[in-house]
Protein backbone atom coordinates (compact mmCIF):
# COMPACT_ATOMS: atom_id res chain seq x y z
CA UNK A 1 0.00 0.00 0.00
CA UNK A 2 1.50 3.53 -0.93
CA UNK A 3 0.18 5.38 1.49
CA UNK A 4 1.43 2.92 4.38
CA UNK A 5 4.30 3.73 6.57
CA UNK A 6 6.04 1.84 10.32
CA UNK A 7 5.64 5.26 11.76
CA UNK A 8 4.04 8.30 11.58
CA UNK A 9 5.32 11.26 12.77
CA UNK A 10 3.07 14.33 13.30
CA UNK A 11 4.98 18.29 12.59
CA UNK A 12 8.46 18.70 10.98
CA UNK A 13 9.61 20.73 13.92
CA UNK A 14 13.35 20.14 15.23
CA UNK A 15 11.75 17.34 17.34
CA UNK A 16 9.94 15.67 14.69
CA UNK A 17 13.05 15.59 12.40
CA UNK A 18 14.68 14.11 15.47
CA UNK A 19 12.29 11.56 16.27
CA UNK A 20 11.70 10.40 12.24
CA UNK A 21 15.27 10.24 11.37
CA UNK A 22 15.86 7.59 14.66
CA UNK A 23 12.89 6.04 13.28
CA UNK A 24 13.89 5.74 9.96
CA UNK A 25 17.45 4.59 11.18
CA UNK A 26 16.39 1.90 13.02
CA UNK A 27 14.77 0.71 9.42
CA UNK A 28 11.07 1.58 9.82
CA UNK A 29 9.52 2.59 7.02
CA UNK A 30 9.22 6.95 8.04
CA UNK A 31 7.03 9.56 7.06
CA UNK A 32 7.28 13.32 8.74
CA UNK A 33 4.18 15.61 8.22
CA UNK A 34 4.48 19.49 8.09
CA UNK A 35 1.89 21.67 7.73
CA UNK A 36 3.78 24.82 7.06
CA UNK A 37 5.58 25.20 3.61
CA UNK A 38 9.09 24.32 5.27
CA UNK A 39 10.63 22.26 8.13
CA UNK A 40 11.97 23.56 11.28
CA UNK A 41 9.17 24.94 13.20
CA UNK A 42 10.19 27.31 16.13
CA UNK A 43 14.16 26.74 15.03
CA UNK A 44 13.90 27.90 11.64
CA UNK A 45 15.87 30.81 9.57
CA UNK A 46 14.16 32.84 7.18
CA UNK A 47 14.78 36.21 5.13
CA UNK A 48 11.61 38.12 6.18
CA UNK A 49 11.81 41.31 4.02
CA UNK A 50 11.13 41.29 0.49
CA UNK A 51 13.29 44.10 -0.38
CA UNK A 52 16.33 42.69 1.04
CA UNK A 53 16.19 38.85 -0.05
CA UNK A 54 19.70 38.42 1.46
CA UNK A 55 18.91 39.64 4.78
CA UNK A 56 18.62 36.29 7.30
CA UNK A 57 17.58 36.11 10.37
CA UNK A 58 16.92 33.49 13.24
CA UNK A 59 13.30 34.12 13.59
CA UNK A 60 12.48 32.64 16.90
CA UNK A 61 14.47 30.72 19.05
CA UNK A 62 17.88 32.59 18.93
CA UNK A 63 20.46 30.15 20.80
CA UNK A 64 21.36 26.68 21.31
CA UNK A 65 22.38 25.30 24.42
CA UNK A 66 20.73 22.13 26.10
CA UNK A 67 21.47 19.40 22.68
CA UNK A 68 22.62 16.63 24.56
CA UNK A 69 26.21 15.25 22.69
CA UNK A 70 24.03 11.85 22.39
CA UNK A 71 21.58 12.67 20.12
CA UNK A 72 23.81 14.70 17.63
CA UNK A 73 25.89 11.45 17.83
CA UNK A 74 22.99 8.98 17.11
CA UNK A 75 21.86 11.21 14.45
CA UNK A 76 25.42 12.32 12.88
CA UNK A 77 24.33 15.82 13.00
CA UNK A 78 28.12 17.06 12.83
CA UNK A 79 28.20 15.63 9.46
CA UNK A 80 25.01 17.10 8.37
CA UNK A 81 25.50 20.54 9.15
CA UNK A 82 25.07 21.30 13.41
CA UNK A 83 27.57 23.46 14.01
CA UNK A 84 27.45 25.38 16.99
CA UNK A 85 29.88 28.52 17.62
CA UNK A 86 29.99 29.02 22.00
CA UNK A 87 28.98 33.23 22.27
CA UNK A 88 30.82 35.53 23.71
CA UNK A 89 30.07 37.04 27.57
CA UNK A 90 26.79 38.58 28.87
CA UNK A 91 26.81 42.17 28.63
CA UNK A 92 24.54 44.77 30.26
CA UNK A 93 25.24 48.27 29.70
CA UNK A 94 23.68 50.47 32.62
CA UNK A 95 22.05 54.25 31.76
CA UNK A 96 24.39 55.56 34.10
CA UNK A 97 27.76 54.90 31.70
CA UNK A 98 28.41 51.75 33.40
CA UNK A 99 28.55 48.10 32.60
CA UNK A 100 29.14 44.82 33.50
CA UNK A 101 30.42 41.95 31.31
CA UNK A 102 30.94 38.40 32.62
CA UNK A 103 32.65 35.62 30.79
CA UNK A 104 31.98 31.88 30.68
CA UNK A 105 35.53 31.62 31.63
CA UNK A 106 37.46 34.58 32.87
CA UNK A 107 36.69 34.88 36.77
CA UNK A 108 39.47 37.48 37.02
CA UNK A 109 37.65 39.75 34.37
CA UNK A 110 34.58 38.81 35.86
CA UNK A 111 35.73 39.50 39.63
CA UNK A 112 36.71 42.99 38.35
CA UNK A 113 33.45 43.57 36.29
CA UNK A 114 31.34 42.97 39.01
CA UNK A 115 33.43 44.93 41.54
CA UNK A 116 32.22 47.92 40.24
CA UNK A 117 29.11 47.54 41.63
CA UNK A 118 29.25 45.52 44.59
CA UNK A 119 32.59 43.76 45.75
CA UNK A 120 30.84 41.48 48.48
CA UNK A 121 28.81 40.00 44.98
CA UNK A 122 32.39 39.90 42.86
CA UNK A 123 33.29 37.50 45.94
CA UNK A 124 30.04 35.55 46.30
CA UNK A 125 29.63 34.58 42.79
CA UNK A 126 31.97 31.78 42.15
CA UNK A 127 30.52 30.31 45.41
CA UNK A 128 27.03 31.05 43.95
CA UNK A 129 28.39 29.26 40.32
CA UNK A 130 29.87 26.12 41.71
CA UNK A 131 26.32 25.94 43.90
CA UNK A 132 24.66 26.23 41.05
CA UNK A 133 26.88 23.70 39.03
CA UNK A 134 26.80 21.12 41.76
CA UNK A 135 22.78 21.47 41.76
CA UNK A 136 22.61 21.56 37.73
CA UNK A 137 25.54 18.16 37.98
CA UNK A 138 22.59 16.18 39.69
CA UNK A 139 19.26 17.90 38.01
CA UNK A 140 20.82 18.26 34.47
CA UNK A 141 21.08 13.74 33.76
CA UNK A 142 17.42 13.83 34.82
CA UNK A 143 16.34 15.40 31.95
CA UNK A 144 17.60 12.20 29.97
CA UNK A 145 14.96 10.06 32.52
CA UNK A 146 11.66 9.25 31.81
CA UNK A 147 9.59 10.48 34.45
CA UNK A 148 8.03 8.08 36.37
CA UNK A 149 4.16 7.26 37.63
CA UNK A 150 4.58 8.85 40.54
CA UNK A 151 1.86 7.70 42.53
CA UNK A 152 1.70 4.24 41.11
CA UNK A 153 2.32 1.53 42.80
CA UNK A 154 2.47 -1.24 40.20
CA UNK A 155 6.51 -3.12 40.71
CA UNK A 156 7.79 -1.61 37.83
CA UNK A 157 6.21 1.62 38.58
CA UNK A 158 7.57 1.72 41.65
CA UNK A 159 10.86 0.83 40.52
CA UNK A 160 10.97 3.55 38.23
CA UNK A 161 10.40 5.92 41.02
CA UNK A 162 13.10 4.44 43.21
CA UNK A 163 15.66 4.93 40.13
CA UNK A 164 14.83 7.93 39.91
CA UNK A 165 15.51 8.72 43.48
CA UNK A 166 18.59 6.86 43.91
CA UNK A 167 19.87 8.88 40.66
CA UNK A 168 19.17 12.14 42.85
CA UNK A 169 21.21 10.43 45.69
CA UNK A 170 24.24 12.73 44.72
CA UNK A 171 21.99 15.78 46.15
CA UNK A 172 22.50 14.68 50.25
CA UNK A 173 20.34 16.63 52.42
CA UNK A 174 21.52 20.18 51.89
CA UNK A 175 21.03 19.93 48.19
CA UNK A 176 17.66 18.37 48.57
CA UNK A 177 17.09 21.41 50.44
CA UNK A 178 18.55 23.47 47.56
CA UNK A 179 16.19 21.97 45.28
CA UNK A 180 13.29 22.19 47.27
CA UNK A 181 14.28 25.78 47.38
CA UNK A 182 14.47 26.59 43.47
CA UNK A 183 11.21 24.51 42.75
CA UNK A 184 9.10 26.71 45.27
CA UNK A 185 10.90 29.88 45.31
CA UNK A 186 10.86 33.09 43.43
CA UNK A 187 13.87 34.10 41.44
CA UNK A 188 13.87 37.43 43.35
CA UNK A 189 13.70 35.93 46.65
CA UNK A 190 16.82 33.45 45.67
CA UNK A 191 18.84 36.13 44.63
CA UNK A 192 17.73 38.48 47.68
CA UNK A 193 19.59 35.65 49.77
CA UNK A 194 22.79 35.91 47.31
CA UNK A 195 23.31 38.92 46.11
CA UNK A 196 22.93 42.78 46.81
CA UNK A 197 23.23 44.82 44.29
CA UNK A 198 20.56 45.22 42.19
CA UNK A 199 22.74 44.84 38.61
CA UNK A 200 23.94 41.82 39.27
CA UNK A 201 20.65 40.09 40.60
CA UNK A 202 19.52 41.58 37.32
CA UNK A 203 22.06 39.77 34.68
CA UNK A 204 20.85 36.67 36.53
CA UNK A 205 16.75 37.51 36.45
CA UNK A 206 16.39 36.98 32.90
CA UNK A 207 16.61 33.30 32.93
CA UNK A 208 14.20 32.96 35.53
CA UNK A 209 11.82 34.25 33.01
CA UNK A 210 12.69 33.69 29.70
CA UNK A 211 9.24 32.17 28.15
CA UNK A 212 7.22 32.53 31.19
CA UNK A 213 4.37 34.07 31.80
CA UNK A 214 5.17 35.05 35.65
CA UNK A 215 7.32 37.87 36.68
CA UNK A 216 10.94 37.42 38.96
CA UNK A 217 8.34 37.69 41.98
CA UNK A 218 6.42 34.81 41.36
CA UNK A 219 7.30 31.83 43.69
CA UNK A 220 8.73 28.71 40.66
CA UNK A 221 10.60 31.20 38.89
CA UNK A 222 14.06 30.23 40.27
CA UNK A 223 13.45 26.62 38.54
CA UNK A 224 13.04 28.58 35.16
CA UNK A 225 16.79 29.72 36.07
CA UNK A 226 18.05 26.57 36.71
CA UNK A 227 16.27 24.93 33.24
CA UNK A 228 17.95 27.56 31.56
CA UNK A 229 21.53 26.97 33.53
CA UNK A 230 21.70 23.62 32.97
CA UNK A 231 23.01 23.20 29.13
CA UNK A 232 26.38 23.43 27.51
CA UNK A 233 26.91 23.32 23.82
CA UNK A 234 29.77 20.61 23.93
CA UNK A 235 32.86 22.87 25.50
CA UNK A 236 31.97 21.97 29.42
CA UNK A 237 30.68 25.37 30.41
CA UNK A 238 27.50 25.21 32.53
CA UNK A 239 24.54 26.86 31.11
CA UNK A 240 26.66 28.59 28.15
CA UNK A 241 25.01 28.98 24.44
CA UNK A 242 26.51 29.73 21.19
CA UNK A 243 25.06 29.96 17.59
CA UNK A 244 23.87 27.56 15.56
CA UNK A 245 25.85 28.61 11.74
CA UNK A 246 23.11 30.09 9.35
CA UNK A 247 20.75 30.88 12.60
CA UNK A 248 19.00 27.91 13.85
CA UNK A 249 17.20 26.78 10.78
CA UNK A 250 20.41 25.36 10.33
CA UNK A 251 20.16 22.96 13.55
CA UNK A 252 16.79 22.18 11.80
CA UNK A 253 18.26 21.56 8.54
CA UNK A 254 21.11 19.10 10.33
CA UNK A 255 18.31 17.05 11.26
CA UNK A 256 16.06 16.98 8.54
CA UNK A 257 19.14 16.04 6.29
CA UNK A 258 20.19 13.82 9.01
CA UNK A 259 16.44 11.84 8.65
CA UNK A 260 16.07 11.62 4.55
CA UNK A 261 20.15 10.43 4.60
CA UNK A 262 18.26 7.82 6.90
CA UNK A 263 15.71 7.17 4.43
CA UNK A 264 12.69 9.52 6.08
CA UNK A 265 10.53 11.05 3.73
CA UNK A 266 9.57 14.31 4.88
CA UNK A 267 6.60 15.96 3.40
CA UNK A 268 5.45 19.83 3.77
CA UNK A 269 2.22 21.73 3.03
CA UNK A 270 0.69 18.05 4.91
CA UNK A 271 -1.59 19.11 7.85
CA UNK A 272 -2.68 16.61 9.73
CA UNK A 273 -6.50 16.79 10.51
CA UNK A 274 -7.05 13.85 12.41
CA UNK A 275 -5.56 10.80 14.33
CA UNK A 276 -6.86 7.88 13.42
CA UNK A 277 -8.16 5.44 15.93
CA UNK A 278 -9.62 1.98 15.91
CA UNK A 279 -10.17 -0.19 19.48
CA UNK A 280 -8.07 2.36 21.09
CA UNK A 281 -4.99 1.88 18.82
CA UNK A 282 -3.73 4.44 17.09
CA UNK A 283 -4.00 3.44 12.99
CA UNK A 284 -2.44 6.50 10.81
CA UNK A 285 -3.43 10.05 10.55
CA UNK A 286 -5.76 12.00 7.73
CA UNK A 287 -4.49 14.73 6.37
CA UNK A 288 -6.94 18.70 5.68
CA UNK A 289 -6.74 17.14 2.01
CA UNK A 290 -8.72 13.88 3.31
CA UNK A 291 -5.92 11.63 2.21
CA UNK A 292 -5.17 8.87 4.43
CA UNK A 293 -1.73 7.85 5.98
CA UNK A 294 -1.43 4.38 7.73
CA UNK A 295 0.90 3.38 10.58
CA UNK A 296 0.72 1.26 13.65
CA UNK A 297 3.01 4.44 15.31
CA UNK A 298 2.01 7.33 15.26
CA UNK A 299 3.75 10.12 17.10
CA UNK A 300 2.91 13.57 17.57
CA UNK A 301 5.41 16.48 18.01
CA UNK A 302 2.64 19.53 18.16
CA UNK A 303 1.45 21.47 20.50
CA UNK A 304 -1.15 18.94 22.76
CA UNK A 305 -3.87 21.19 22.52
CA UNK A 306 -4.16 20.80 18.87
CA UNK A 307 -2.84 16.86 19.11
CA UNK A 308 -5.51 15.73 21.91
CA UNK A 309 -8.27 18.16 22.06
CA UNK A 310 -8.85 18.93 17.61
CA UNK A 311 -7.12 16.28 15.78
CA UNK A 312 -8.71 13.59 18.66
CA UNK A 313 -12.18 13.00 19.56
CA UNK A 314 -13.10 14.02 23.31
CA UNK A 315 -14.78 9.71 23.79
CA UNK A 316 -11.54 8.77 22.04
CA UNK A 317 -9.51 9.80 25.29
CA UNK A 318 -10.54 9.19 29.74
CA UNK A 319 -11.56 12.21 30.74
CA UNK A 320 -9.27 13.13 33.40
CA UNK A 321 -6.54 13.21 30.64
CA UNK A 322 -8.82 15.10 28.37
CA UNK A 323 -9.52 17.98 31.73
CA UNK A 324 -5.68 18.01 32.09
CA UNK A 325 -5.10 19.01 28.43
CA UNK A 326 -7.61 21.60 28.74
CA UNK A 327 -6.24 23.03 31.84
CA UNK A 328 -2.79 22.93 30.51
CA UNK A 329 -1.27 26.73 30.50
CA UNK A 330 0.47 27.48 27.80
CA UNK A 331 1.03 31.67 28.04
CA UNK A 332 4.27 33.60 28.21
CA UNK A 333 3.42 37.44 26.27
CA UNK A 334 6.38 36.89 24.17
CA UNK A 335 7.12 39.54 21.42
CA UNK A 336 10.44 38.48 19.20
CA UNK A 337 12.25 41.79 17.27
CA UNK A 338 14.46 40.65 14.69
CA UNK A 339 16.46 43.95 13.13
CA UNK A 340 18.72 44.43 10.52
CA UNK A 341 21.39 46.89 11.64
CA UNK A 342 23.70 48.69 9.28
CA UNK A 343 26.43 48.79 12.40
CA UNK A 344 26.67 47.72 15.63
CA UNK A 345 25.49 49.84 18.52
CA UNK A 346 28.22 52.07 20.14
CA UNK A 347 27.58 51.97 24.12
CA UNK A 348 28.46 55.09 25.87
CA UNK A 349 29.71 52.86 28.77
CA UNK A 350 31.91 50.90 26.08
CA UNK A 351 32.58 52.89 23.10
CA UNK A 352 33.00 51.84 19.48
CA UNK A 353 31.01 50.70 16.58
CA UNK A 354 33.84 48.55 15.61
CA UNK A 355 33.44 44.50 16.47
CA UNK A 356 34.50 43.71 20.06
CA UNK A 357 33.65 40.95 22.93
CA UNK A 358 30.20 42.54 23.75
CA UNK A 359 28.66 42.32 21.17
CA UNK A 360 29.35 39.02 20.73
CA UNK A 361 27.43 37.48 23.73
CA UNK A 362 24.41 38.18 25.61
CA UNK A 363 23.50 42.46 24.84
CA UNK A 364 20.88 42.46 27.47
CA UNK A 365 17.96 44.89 28.44
CA UNK A 366 17.16 44.93 32.27
CA UNK A 367 18.60 46.67 34.57
CA UNK A 368 17.26 44.96 37.93
CA UNK A 369 14.67 42.27 39.29
CA UNK A 370 12.12 45.00 39.70
CA UNK A 371 12.81 46.32 36.08
CA UNK A 372 11.23 43.04 34.91
CA UNK A 373 8.91 42.86 37.36
CA UNK A 374 7.10 46.01 36.29
CA UNK A 375 7.69 44.65 32.53
CA UNK A 376 5.46 41.57 33.77
CA UNK A 377 3.03 43.92 35.86
CA UNK A 378 2.06 45.95 32.64
CA UNK A 379 1.17 42.99 30.63
CA UNK A 380 -0.45 41.09 33.56
CA UNK A 381 -1.89 43.25 35.66
CA UNK A 382 -2.48 46.66 33.56
CA UNK A 383 -3.13 44.65 30.27
CA UNK A 384 -1.04 46.66 28.13
CA UNK A 385 2.45 46.06 26.53
CA UNK A 386 5.60 46.67 28.84
CA UNK A 387 6.25 50.88 28.97
CA UNK A 388 10.24 49.03 29.51
CA UNK A 389 10.40 45.51 28.02
CA UNK A 390 13.33 43.35 29.31
CA UNK A 391 15.42 41.90 26.64
CA UNK A 392 17.67 38.95 25.96
CA UNK A 393 19.75 39.91 22.78
CA UNK A 394 22.29 38.84 20.73
CA UNK A 395 23.82 39.80 17.69
CA UNK A 396 24.61 36.36 16.29
CA UNK A 397 25.90 37.85 12.90
CA UNK A 398 28.89 38.53 15.16
CA UNK A 399 30.28 35.44 14.32
CA UNK A 400 28.67 33.81 12.32
CA UNK A 401 29.53 35.65 8.95
CA UNK A 402 26.85 33.35 6.94
CA UNK A 403 23.74 34.97 7.93
CA UNK A 404 23.50 38.91 6.19
CA UNK A 405 25.87 40.31 3.58
CA UNK A 406 29.29 42.25 4.95
CA UNK A 407 28.42 45.42 6.79
CA UNK A 408 25.10 44.50 7.80
CA UNK A 409 24.25 42.76 11.21
CA UNK A 410 20.72 40.60 12.47
CA UNK A 411 20.15 41.69 16.40
CA UNK A 412 17.86 38.95 17.08
CA UNK A 413 15.53 40.10 20.41
CA UNK A 414 13.57 38.08 22.12
CA UNK A 415 11.34 40.31 24.56
CA UNK A 416 9.02 40.31 26.93
CA UNK A 417 5.82 41.02 27.91
CA UNK A 418 3.09 42.02 26.02
CA UNK A 419 -0.59 40.63 27.69
CA UNK A 420 -1.29 36.81 27.27
CA UNK A 421 -4.49 37.80 25.54
CA UNK A 422 -2.89 39.13 22.79
CA UNK A 423 -2.70 35.61 21.35
CA UNK A 424 -6.07 36.30 19.94
CA UNK A 425 -5.78 39.26 17.84
CA UNK A 426 -2.88 40.53 15.93
CA UNK A 427 -2.56 43.92 17.76
CA UNK A 428 -0.20 45.35 14.93
CA UNK A 429 -0.19 48.61 16.12
CA UNK A 430 0.32 48.34 19.63
CA UNK A 431 3.32 45.70 18.82
CA UNK A 432 5.10 47.96 16.61
CA UNK A 433 4.81 50.73 19.39
CA UNK A 434 6.49 48.11 21.59
CA UNK A 435 9.38 47.67 19.18
CA UNK A 436 9.56 51.57 18.89
CA UNK A 437 10.08 51.70 22.81
CA UNK A 438 12.65 48.58 22.68
CA UNK A 439 14.40 50.62 20.10
CA UNK A 440 14.92 53.55 21.99
CA UNK A 441 15.76 52.28 25.23
CA UNK A 442 19.20 50.67 23.40
CA UNK A 443 19.19 53.68 21.89
CA UNK A 444 19.62 55.60 25.33
CA UNK A 445 22.32 53.05 25.71
CA UNK A 446 24.20 53.32 22.37
CA UNK A 447 23.10 56.51 20.58
CA UNK A 448 23.67 55.67 17.19
CA UNK A 449 21.51 52.31 17.34
CA UNK A 450 17.76 53.75 15.93
CA UNK A 451 19.59 55.15 12.93
CA UNK A 452 21.18 51.82 12.41
CA UNK A 453 18.10 50.13 11.68
CA UNK A 454 17.46 49.43 8.44
CA UNK A 455 14.72 46.48 8.49
CA UNK A 456 12.43 45.15 11.17
CA UNK A 457 9.83 42.22 11.97
CA UNK A 458 8.01 42.18 15.27
CA UNK A 459 6.32 38.56 16.31
CA UNK A 460 3.69 38.36 18.80
CA UNK A 461 1.27 35.79 20.52
CA UNK A 462 -0.55 35.59 18.14
CA UNK A 463 1.99 35.37 15.26
CA UNK A 464 3.08 32.59 16.80
CA UNK A 465 0.12 30.75 17.36
CA UNK A 466 -1.27 31.43 13.96
CA UNK A 467 2.27 30.75 12.08
CA UNK A 468 3.69 27.34 14.09
CA UNK A 469 0.65 26.45 16.30
CA UNK A 470 2.05 27.12 19.66
CA UNK A 471 -1.25 28.15 21.22
CA UNK A 472 -1.52 31.09 23.45
CA UNK A 473 1.73 32.05 21.78
CA UNK A 474 4.29 30.15 24.33
CA UNK A 475 7.20 29.38 22.98
CA UNK A 476 7.27 26.02 24.91
CA UNK A 477 4.30 24.47 23.98
CA UNK A 478 3.53 24.77 27.33
CA UNK A 479 4.82 26.97 30.21
CA UNK A 480 7.50 25.87 32.70
CA UNK A 481 5.71 26.13 35.80
CA UNK A 482 6.64 23.47 38.96
CA UNK A 483 3.16 22.15 38.39
CA UNK A 484 3.40 21.56 34.39
CA UNK A 485 6.85 19.55 35.34
CA UNK A 486 8.39 16.43 34.94
CA UNK A 487 5.88 13.19 35.96
CA UNK A 488 3.23 16.61 35.15
CA UNK A 489 4.07 17.26 31.55
CA UNK A 490 2.11 17.19 30.39
CA UNK A 491 -0.26 15.47 32.53
CA UNK A 492 0.47 12.73 35.32
CA UNK A 493 0.29 9.43 34.18
CA UNK A 494 1.31 10.08 30.61
CA UNK A 495 4.82 11.82 31.46
CA UNK A 496 6.35 8.76 30.26
CA UNK A 497 5.83 9.84 26.20
CA UNK A 498 3.32 7.81 25.87
CA UNK A 499 -0.50 8.31 26.24
CA UNK A 500 -3.79 6.76 26.97
CA UNK A 501 -3.74 5.84 23.18
CA UNK A 502 -1.66 2.96 22.31
CA UNK A 503 0.97 3.32 19.15
CA UNK A 504 0.54 7.08 20.27
CA UNK A 505 3.35 8.98 21.34
CA UNK A 506 3.93 11.66 22.27
CA UNK A 507 7.67 13.93 21.59
CA UNK A 508 6.76 17.38 21.63
CA UNK A 509 8.36 20.15 23.70
CA UNK A 510 5.03 20.22 26.04
CA UNK A 511 7.09 16.71 27.45
CA UNK A 512 10.00 16.27 30.01
CA UNK A 513 12.87 18.15 29.22
CA UNK A 514 10.67 20.08 26.15
CA UNK A 515 10.94 23.70 26.45
CA UNK A 516 13.84 24.35 24.37
CA UNK A 517 15.98 23.01 21.22
CA UNK A 518 16.99 20.06 23.15
CA UNK A 519 15.48 17.07 20.75
CA UNK A 520 15.19 15.03 23.60
CA UNK A 521 11.44 14.33 23.79
CA UNK A 522 11.45 13.55 19.87
CA UNK A 523 14.48 11.13 21.08
CA UNK A 524 12.43 10.00 23.78
CA UNK A 525 8.85 8.90 22.30
CA UNK A 526 11.16 6.98 19.31
CA UNK A 527 13.06 4.99 22.49
CA UNK A 528 9.20 4.29 24.03
CA UNK A 529 7.83 3.06 20.88
CA UNK A 530 11.08 1.31 19.99
CA UNK A 531 11.07 -0.45 23.70
CA UNK A 532 7.27 -1.17 23.38
CA UNK A 533 7.52 -2.65 20.06
CA UNK A 534 10.22 -4.84 21.72
CA UNK A 535 8.14 -5.74 24.17
CA UNK A 536 5.13 -6.91 22.14
CA UNK A 537 7.41 -9.37 19.78
CA UNK A 538 8.87 -10.96 23.28
CA UNK A 539 5.13 -11.62 24.17
CA UNK A 540 4.04 -13.34 21.00
C1 LIG B 1 10.30 33.25 19.91
C2 LIG B 1 10.92 31.97 20.43
C3 LIG B 1 12.21 32.00 20.96
C4 LIG B 1 12.78 30.84 21.47
N1 LIG B 1 14.10 30.86 21.86
C5 LIG B 1 14.73 29.70 22.13
C6 LIG B 1 16.14 29.65 22.24
O1 LIG B 1 16.83 30.65 22.02
N2 LIG B 1 16.73 28.47 22.55
C7 LIG B 1 16.00 27.33 22.73
O2 LIG B 1 16.58 26.27 23.01
N3 LIG B 1 14.64 27.34 22.60
C8 LIG B 1 14.00 28.49 22.27
N4 LIG B 1 12.65 28.50 22.03
C9 LIG B 1 11.88 27.27 22.25
C10 LIG B 1 12.10 26.26 21.16
O3 LIG B 1 12.27 26.91 19.93
C11 LIG B 1 10.92 25.29 21.07
O4 LIG B 1 10.71 24.71 22.35
C12 LIG B 1 11.22 24.16 20.08
O5 LIG B 1 11.74 24.67 18.87
C13 LIG B 1 9.98 23.38 19.81
O6 LIG B 1 10.31 22.31 18.94
P1 LIG B 1 9.23 21.20 18.55
O7 LIG B 1 9.82 20.40 17.46
O8 LIG B 1 8.78 20.50 19.78
O9 LIG B 1 7.98 22.03 18.04
P2 LIG B 1 7.83 23.17 16.97
O10 LIG B 1 9.12 23.78 16.65
O11 LIG B 1 6.74 24.05 17.46
O12 LIG B 1 7.35 22.39 15.68
C14 LIG B 1 6.07 21.86 15.57
C15 LIG B 1 5.75 21.81 14.09
O13 LIG B 1 4.49 21.18 13.92
C16 LIG B 1 3.81 21.83 12.86
N5 LIG B 1 2.39 21.54 13.00
C17 LIG B 1 1.50 22.10 13.87
N6 LIG B 1 0.29 21.55 13.69
C18 LIG B 1 0.42 20.62 12.72
C19 LIG B 1 -0.49 19.70 12.11
N7 LIG B 1 -1.78 19.64 12.45
N8 LIG B 1 -0.02 18.87 11.14
C20 LIG B 1 1.29 18.91 10.77
N9 LIG B 1 2.18 19.77 11.31
C21 LIG B 1 1.74 20.60 12.28
C22 LIG B 1 4.17 23.27 13.03
O14 LIG B 1 3.98 23.98 11.82
C23 LIG B 1 5.64 23.18 13.45
O15 LIG B 1 6.50 23.24 12.35
C24 LIG B 1 12.05 29.63 21.48
C25 LIG B 1 10.77 29.60 20.91
C26 LIG B 1 10.21 30.74 20.38
C27 LIG B 1 8.85 30.68 19.75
Amino acid sequence: MANAYDAVVIGGGHNGLISGGLFAKAGARTVVLEARDKTGGAADTSAPWSEHPDFRVTTYSYVMSLMPPTIIKELQLERHGYKVTPFGPYYQAFPDGRSIKVYADDAKKNFESISQFSKKDAETMPTWDAWLSGVADVMGPLLLHVPPKVGSMKPSDLLEQLRVVWSARGLGVRGVGDVTRLFTMSVTDLLDDWFESDEIKAMLTINGVIGTWAGPDSPGTAYVMLHHSIGDVGDGHLGSWGYQEGGMGGVSDACRRAAESFGAEIRTGARVARILVRGGRAVGVALDSGEEIRAPVVVTTIHPQIAFLRLLAPNELPADFVRDIENWRTRSGVVKINLAISELPDFIADPGKELQDHHTGSVELCFSPQYAEEAFQDAHLFRKGAERPFVDGVIPTTLDKTLMPEGVHNFSMFTQWVPDDWAEEPHRDELEQYADRVIDLYDSLAPNFKASVIARQVLGPYDLEQELGLIGGNIFHGELSVDQLFHMRPAPGYADYRTPIRGLYHGSSATHAGGGVCGIPGWQAFRQAKRDRMLAKRAQ
